[in-house]
C-alpha cells in the first residue's frame, strides 16, 4: 500500500539522507544480524543478516491523537526506509502507564494507514510495543547497577532538584551515591516488589554531577508508580524514565537511524551512554542504532502538543479531536484535506536543524492540485436569495414547466459524465450577485442589466421585492428567449456576468460548515502565552445552503468542488441521506492571506 518514489517530484532538502548515504557506503548497516523479532544480543546473533538495509521507526505515545507534525515524522521514516531499502517499524511508546490507552492505539495505526503508509514488510508485521520490553529493560537496570552504574537514590525530589546544580553551577552528589552494589541491588528488588510507597525514591544512573550536560547528571532510569498499564496490567510497580526506555527500544529492534525532534539534542551523550554500556556487557547487538535530530514541524495559526490539543478537547472549545478545525490527522480528514495533498507538503518542506512553521496556505496550495483533477463539480448557493422569472409562464405556458438542463460533473474529466438538472420559475442565487446599484465593474444582476445563469438562459434584472425593513426578499428578471445555452441562440446576445443557481424546486437544503483560523495569532502559545485567549471566535460558521439535486445521495467523505466556492466534503461523521452536512475545506484561490 505504500506509495512509490515519483521521479517528478523535486528532492527536497533532507541531511539525513546525506548521512544515510554516507552510512550505507561505509558498509555500516551492513552484515548486522536481524532475528525477525525484537530482542538481546544472543537472540539476535542466532538470526540472518538483516534483508533491511537501514531499520527506522515511528514510535509514539499512544497518549492523544496524531497531529500534522507528526505526519512529518512518519513520512520521514517511512518514506527514508522506502527510498533506502529499508524498514520502518510502527513503535507504541507505552512505557508510560497513566496516559496511555487502547483509544490512542487504534487510531494512530488507522492514521498511519490513511497516510498511506505500512508496517507490514516482506510478509512480517512490525508493529511493536515498548511495554513488552519490560523484562529486558528490568534485565538492563540491574545489569548497570551491577557494574557500578546506577544506584538507588532515596533524596526527596527537592533535595534532587537542589543537588542538580544548574547551567553554571555542577551539581552535587547524592549521599546515597556510594552505596555498594549488593546494597542497590537488594533496593531495587524491593522498589520492584512493591516494598516502597510511589515517589520514596528512583533508580538514577551513576555518571557525573559535574557534567557540563545537565542530562548527564545522574538521570533518573526507573520510579515507584503503582498504575494499571493497558498492556502490562499491574505486573509492575515500578517504570523505566523515557530517557532510558527510548534507546533500549531502538537498540532491540535493531534500528540504525533513530530520528527525533531537536529538543533530544542534549539526550543524545546518554543515548550513547546507556546503549555503550549495555553492548559492552553483551546484552545488547552491535552496532547500535544512531540518533539524529531534526527541527519540528509546525503549522501556523494552531497549536501542535498533544497536550495542549487534549486540552481544547476537554474544555470543549472544540468539538472533539476530530473537528475539523483541528492539525490532528483526523480532524484534517473530517475536513476533506487528503493524504495526497498531508503527504505532498510534508514532503515538500525538506528537513533541517532548525524548527518550521507552515502556513496553512501552503497546505490548501497542495490540497487544489490534488483535487482540481478529480472532484466532481457541483452547484451550490450559500448565502441564498430568491431570484423570480416574472416572464416563466407567458414564454413556457405553466409554472410547472421546467426546462432541462446539463453541465459536465468535470470540465475536464468527461468519464465523470454529466450533472441533470432543470431550471423553473425560481431559483436560488448567491445575495452578493444583486445589487441595488451597481458598482464600477460589476456584471451580475443590477436593474436593466443582463448576465447568464450558468447552463442556463441569459435573464434581465428587473429589480427586487423587499420586506417593510428594506430587506431585499427576492430579486426579479426576465428570461431571454432563445438564449438556453447548448442552444444556437446562446451567443446572440453577449453579457459579461455568470451566475451560479439552484433552481428552488428542487434543491436540497444542507447545513454547510464553514471554517477559518483556530486561533487568531500565527503562534498561539509563543512566548508563554495562554493560547485559548487567542482562541477565533469566528473559527466555525454554519450555513444553510442550497445544492443541485445530483448530491441528494452522495456517500459521506466524498468531495466536491461547489463552483466558485471551493471544495467541500460530505462531512464523515454527520452526513446522512435526507440529511445532507458539508465541510469546506478551501476556496479557489487562497483566501487565508486576506
Ligand atoms: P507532542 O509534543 O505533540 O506530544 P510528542 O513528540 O510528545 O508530541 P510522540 O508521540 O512522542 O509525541 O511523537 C512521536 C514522534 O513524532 C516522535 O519521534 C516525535 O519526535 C515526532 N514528532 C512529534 N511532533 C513533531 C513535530 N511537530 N514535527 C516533527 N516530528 C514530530
Ligand atoms: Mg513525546
Amino acid at each position: 500500500m505504500s506509495h512509490t518514489s515519483d521521479d517528478a517530484k523535486p528532492v527536497s532538502n533532507n541531511f539525513l539522507r546525506a548521512i544515510i548515504e554516507r552510512d550505507l557506503d561505509a558498509g555500516l548497516t551492513q552484515g548486522r544480524k536481524f532475528a525477525g523479532t525484537p530482542g538481546d544480543a544472543a537472540h539476535h546473533e542466532g538470526g540472518q543478516v538483516d534483508p533491511a538495509r537501514i531499520r527506522t521507526r515511528f514510535p509514539p505515545e499512544p497518549n492523544g491523537y496524531l497531529h500534522i507534525g507528526h505526519a512529518k515524522s512518519i513520512c520521514l521514516n517511512f518514506g527514508l526506509a522506502r527510498d533506502y531499502g529499508g524498514i520502518c517499524h510502527l513503535r507504541f511508546d507505552d512505557t508510560n502507564p497513566e496516559k496511555e490507552e487502547q483509544e490512542y492505539v487504534d487510531a494512530i495505526k488507522e492514521m498511519v494507514t490513511w497516510l498511506g503508509w505500512d508496517w507490514n514488510a516482506g510478509g512480517t508485521s512490525h508493529l511493536f510495543f515498548a511495554s513488552n520490553y519490560f523484562d529486558f529493560m528490568y534485565r538492563a537496570a540491574e545489569y548497570l547497577i551491577e557494574q557500578g552504574l546506577a544506584y538507588v537514590d532515596e533524596q526527596t525530589p527537592d533535595e534532587m532538584r537542589a543537588n542538580r546544580g544548574d547551567f553554571t553551577t555542577p551539581g552535587k552528589d547524592s549521599p546515597f551515591r556510594s552505596r555498594t552494589p549488593q546494597e542497590n541491588l537488594a533496593r531495587f528488588r524491593e522498589m520492584r516488589d512493591g516494598q516502597h510507597a510511589d515517589g520514596a525514591m528512583i533508580l538514577r544512573a551513576r555518571i557525573d554531577m559535574a557534567s557540563p550536560n545537565i542530562n548527564m547528571r545522574d538521570p533518573a532510569l526507573y520510579r515507584i508508580r503503582r498504575a494499571t498499564h493497558h498492556n502490562t496490567g499491574d505486573q509492575w510497580c515500578i517504570y523505566p524514565m523515557y530517557t532510558f526506555a527510548h534507546p533500549i527500544e531502538d537498540a532491540l529492534e535493531r534500528i540504525t537511524h533513530s530520528l527525533c525532534t531537536l529538543e533530544f539534542e542534549d539526550q543524545r551523550p546518554f543515548y550513547d551512554w546507556l546503549l555503550n554500556a549495555l553492548a559492552d556487557g553483551g546484552l545488547l547487538a552491535r552496532p547500535l542504532p544512531h540518533q539524529y535530530e531534526f527541527g519540528r514541524f509546525n503549522l501556523s495559526y494552531v497549536v501542535t502538543s498533544k497536550r495542549k490539543l487534549k486540552q481544547l478537547v476537554d474544555e470543549q472549545h472544540v468539538t472533539g479531536w476530530d473537528d475539523p478545525r483541528m492539525p490532528t490527522l483526523v480532524g484534517m480528514r473530517r475536513r476533506g484535506y487528503t493524504p495526497e495533498a498531508v503527504r505532498a507538503m510534508v514532503e515538500s518542506t525538506g528537513v533541517t536543524k532548525t524548527n518550521a512553521w507552515l502556513e496553512y496556505s501552503v497546505l490548501d496550495g497542495y490540497l487544489r492540485a490534488d483535487l482540481e483533477g478529480k472532484a466532481a463539480r457541483a452547484s451550490a448557493v450559500l448565502d441564498p436569495v430568491k431570484l423570480k422569472l416574472t416572464n416563466w409562464v407567458e414564454l413556457f405556458g405553466s409554472a410547472e414547466h421546467k426546462e432541462a438542463c446539463h453541465a459536465p460533473a468535470h470540465p475536464h474529466v468527461p468519464e465523470l459524465g454529466t450533472r441533470n438538472f432543470t431550471l423553473g420559475p425560481d431559483v436560488w442565487i448567491e445575495r452578493e450577485d444583486f445589487q441595488e446599484v451597481a458598482p464600477k465593474g460589476y456584471h451580475r444582476l443590477y436593474p436593466g442589466n443582463k448576465a447568464r445563469l450558468k447552463y442556463g438562459y441569459i435573464v434581465e434584472c428587473t429589480g427586487c421585492e423587499k420586506d417593510e425593513n428594506g430587506n431585499i426578499t427576492a430579486v426579479l428578471a426576465t428570461i431571454v428567449p432563445d438564449t438556453k445555452s447548448g442552444t444556437p441562440g446562446a451567443d446572440s446576445v453577449k453579457v459579461k456576468g455568470v451566475i451560479t443557481w439552484v433552481s428552488a424546486h428542487e434543491a436540497i437544503a444542507a447545513e454547510v460548515r464553514l471554517y477559518d483560523r483556530l486561533f487568531t495569532e500565527e503562534q498561539p502559545d509563543a512566548g508563554g502565552r495562554d493560547f485559548l485567549e487567542v482562541l477565533n471566535p469566528g473559527s466555525k460558521k454554519v450555513v444553510t445552503a442550497y445544492l443541485e439535486p445530483s448530491l441528494s445521495a452522495v456517500a459521506a467523505d466524498t468531495k466536491f468542488q461547489f463552483e466558485r466556492h471551493g471544495y467541500f466534503v460530505a462531512d464523515r461523521v454527520d452526513h446522512r441521506a435526507g440529511k445532507p452536512v458539508f465541510n469546506k475545506i478551501t476556496g479557489l484561490r487562497d483566501n487565508f492571506t486576506k
